[in-house]
């Protein structure tokens, strides 16, 4: 009791706060959304009571109220084991929304997931711009505890209106132009596992690079699925979610992948062909000077280049 009386007598150390850095910037990085399985006196309760926080608890009312639980300046435990982009433990670099969200329940049709009234989406919007402008928090970091936790987390669901967020600009989007142009790439050939993990890496998510598709790349999958693609979560790797994938991970002016041409030639008979050799094809007229794909052996220098009589030099 004395120490303590002494504590509030003894001045702290004097700070001189009349000078300033230009070099400094908010500890937040990430701002991640979350649904609370409850309803709002259950959310109320657990957010102020237990150990399990969040910055803020956007309700379910008719016109939902926003509650400031715990100070930006501080952390709160809402992230739990979690990683984005190389990043992990976001509960402190984070800023946590809390959603009041009645979450799944599994009926005999298959999992039902409860949908967000758009006044809480109105609500949410303004308070997420709000907190993304003030501590410069990039769109790429706009992200559901899916995102950030994918082997564990479903929240806030395929429900949630990404898009609505991505056309206010705050989180970001595939351009559906590029999308459809390079999923013709991919409805040729959907890529394999190995390149799945790599792109999923590449867009932020913590995955083990297994060159297989295995549970966890299947989750993973279904988490990217249920934020960008959510008509389908089953986790599948297909051609549009690979697309979304591509567009997401390279640059907006970086060239995507070349279509390939269709419909494609008939095969020929199976002989081995010289690279660069103009190739006959029954009944098509010869191609009149090609230009040369751009590749990947440096060409010798003037080899003197025979007219080819394609084949027959490799049919003997
Ligand atoms: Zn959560």
């Amino acid at each position: 009791m004395i120490a303590l009386l002494a504590g509030c007598t003894t001045p702290g150390p004097r700070i001189d706060k009349s000078l300033s850095a230009t070099g400094q910037a908010s500890r937040v990085r990430f701002l991640v959304l979350h649904y609370t399985v409850s309803d709002k006196p259950a959310s109320i309760k657990i957010l102020t009571q237990q150990q399990v926080s969040a910055h803020y608890l956007v309700t379910d009312d008719p016109q939902p109220t926003v509650y400031g639980l715990v100070d930006e300046t501080r952390a709160a435990y809402h992230a739990g084991i979690s990683s984005w982009k190389g990043y992990t433990q976001l509960n402190s670099s984070s800023i946590g929304i809390e959603i009041v969200n009645a979450g799944w329940k599994d009926t005999p049709q298959g999992r039902v997931f409860a949908p967000f009234p758009q006044s809480q989406i109105d609500v949410l919007v303004p308070l997420i711009k709000d907190i993304i402008a003030r501590h410069k928090i990039a769109p790429e970091n706009v992200l559901g505890h899916s995102d950030i936790a994918p082997l564990r987390k479903q929240d806030p669901g395929p429900l949630f209106p990404w898009h609505q967020l991505a056309q206010a600009g705050l989180v970001v989007w595939p351009d559906a132009n590029r999308v459809a142009a390079v999923r013709q790439v991919f409805d040729i050939q959907v890529p394999d596992a190995a390149w799945f993990q790599k792109k999923l890496a590449a867009h932020g998510f913590a995955l083990a690079q297994t060159g297989v598709f295995d549970q966890q790349t299947r989750t993973v999958i279904g988490a990217f699925q249920m934020k960008y693609r959510p008509a389908n979560i089953a986790g599948e790797p297909d051609a549009q979610t690979a697309a979304m994938l591509e567009v997401l991970t390279t640059p907006a002016n970086a060239p995507l992948p070349p279509v390939p041409p269709a419909p494609q030639l008939p095969q020929l008979p199976t002989s081995p062909v010289v690279p660069g050799t103009p190739v006959p094809v029954p009944g098509v007229p010869p191609v009149q000077a090609v230009p040369p794909a751009p590749v990947v052996q440096p060409v010798q220098p003037v080899q003197p280049v025979q007219p080819v009589q394609p084949v027959a030099a490799t049919q003997q």
